[in-house]
C-alpha cells in the first residue's frame, strides 16, 4: 500500500502532468484499453512518475561507445509495439562529436517517410533557428529523438515505449558527448532529468542529464501551434543561452 507520502507526490505529479497538458491545448486523453477494468497492481512496475530519484548517469554504456555501435544495437527493432506501422527507424542527424546536442520526442510521418529527425514543418522551424538564429549549419549540430519510431498518429511516446528506448538515447549522449543538451518539450525533458517536469515552467534554467548542462526549451511543434512572439522570444533566448555556454565550456 502507497503510504500518504508517496501518494502526495503520486497527485503533485498527476497535476504537474495535466497542468502541462492544459497549457498544450489538449483537454481529453484517450482511454487506455482496458483502463477501467485492469485492477491496480498490488507491486506496479517502478515508471517515471514513481522513479523521480533514480539515477540517470550510469547507462551501462562504455565510454568509448560510437553512435554506429549504438545503431548496430538497434538492429531491425521490435522490442515494442512502436515497429510495428513504422516504415523505418529515425536514429538521429548530424555531428557525432557535436557540443549541442538537441533531443526531441519522435519522429512524425516525414521523419518516417524520409528516416532523419525533425524535417517535417516543426523540423523546418527548428532548423531555422539554428541556422538563421544560432547562425550555425545544423550539420555542425546532433538531432534525435526519445523514441526512435513514429507513434501512430504522431501520439504522445507511451511510459513502456520511451523505457525501451531510452538505452539507445544514453548510448547517443555517451557517443556524442555533447557540451550542452537542448531538451525539446515535456517528454525529452522529463526523461532526461527522470521525472515530469511542466515545460512551460522550467524552461530557460539551466538542468543536468549526468555531468552534462542540460537546457530544457519548448518543442517547436508547441511553438507553431501557439505561435507568439513570447513563445519565439523565449525558445530563442533557451537556444542562445545553451549555444553560448557550449562554447564556453
Ligand atoms: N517532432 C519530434 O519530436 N521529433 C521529430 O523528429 C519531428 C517532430
Amino acid at each position: 500500500m502507497a503510504d500518504a507520502r508517496e501518494t502526495r507526490q503520486l497527485l503533485a505529479s498527476a497535476r504537474v502532468w495535466l497542468e502541462e497538458l492544459a497549457e498544450e491545448g489538449i483537454d481529453a486523453l484517450p482511454r487506455l484499453p482496458g483502463a477501467d477494468a485492469s485492477p491496480v497492481p498490488a507491486n506496479p512496475e517502478p515508471s517515471a512518475l514513481t522513479e523521480a530519484t533514480s539515477s540517470v548517469t550510469d547507462t551501462g554504456w562504455e565510454e568509448t561507445v560510437s553512435l554506429d555501435d549504438v545503431r548496430e544495437r538497434i538492429g531491425d527493432c521490435h522490442r515494442c509495439r512502436l515497429c510495428e506501422a513504422r516504415n523505418q527507424i529515425v536514429f538521429g542527424d548530424g555531428n557525432p562529436d557535436a557540443d549541442l546536442m538537441f533531443v526531441g520526442e519522435g519522429p512524425g510521418a516525414d521523419e518516417d517517410a524520409q528516416g532523419l529527425p525533425f524535417v517535417g514543418r516543426a523540423g523546418q522551424l527548428l532548423t531555422g533557428m539554428i541556422e538563421k538564429g544560432l547562425e550555425i549549419p545544423r550539420s555542425q549540430v546532433y538531432i534525435c529523438n526519445i523514441v526512435k519510431c513514429r507513434p501512430p498518429k504522431n501520439r504522445t511516446p507511451q511510459e513502456d515505449e520511451v523505457q525501451t528506448c531510452r538505452e539507445f538515447l544514453d548510448g547517443q549522449i555517451a557517443a556524442v558527448k555533447p557540451k550542452v543538451i537542448v531538451a525539446l518539450g515535456r517528454p525529452a525533458t522529463s526523461l532526461l532529468l527522470g521525472h515530469p517536469v511542466s515545460i512551460t515552467r522550467l524552461r530557460g534554467q539551466w538542468q543536468q542529464y549526468s555531468d552534462i548542462p542540460l537546457m530544457p526549451t519548448l518543442h517547436p511543434a508547441f511553438v507553431l501551434r501557439q505561435y507568439t512572439a513570447e513563445n519565439r522570444r523565449n525558445v530563442w533566448n533557451d537556444l542562445k543561452q545553451a549555444l553560448e555556454r557550449s562554447r564556453a565550456q
